[in-house]
């Protein structure tokens, strides 16, 4: 899993949109629209899932094991 991330329009900074998605999920998901409080702007940024990535955060790398049967064949 990691953190959904979208460019601020205004800034250009990286900011997380608070949704956990798996990033091959993500590439496989339709096109979808949303929107995120920019704590930047502080406004709300409406943006679509092509302009959003997946940050893979270290934590979710680094958990293995744990009987989790979904998703075996990663690389
Ligand atoms: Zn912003």
């Amino acid at each position: 899993m990691g953190m959904l991330m979208i460019k601020c329009p205004e800034t250009g900074s990286a900011i997380p949109t608070g949704i956990e998605m798996d990033g091959e999920r993500f590439r496989c998901s339709a096109v979808f629209f949303s929107r995120t409080y920019c704590r930047i702007c502080a406004v709300t940024h409406e943006w679509f899932a092509k302009e959003a990535w997946v940050y893979e955060s270290v934590l979710a790398k680094g958990k293995s094991g744990g009987g989790q049967s979904f998703g075996a064949g990663a690389a």
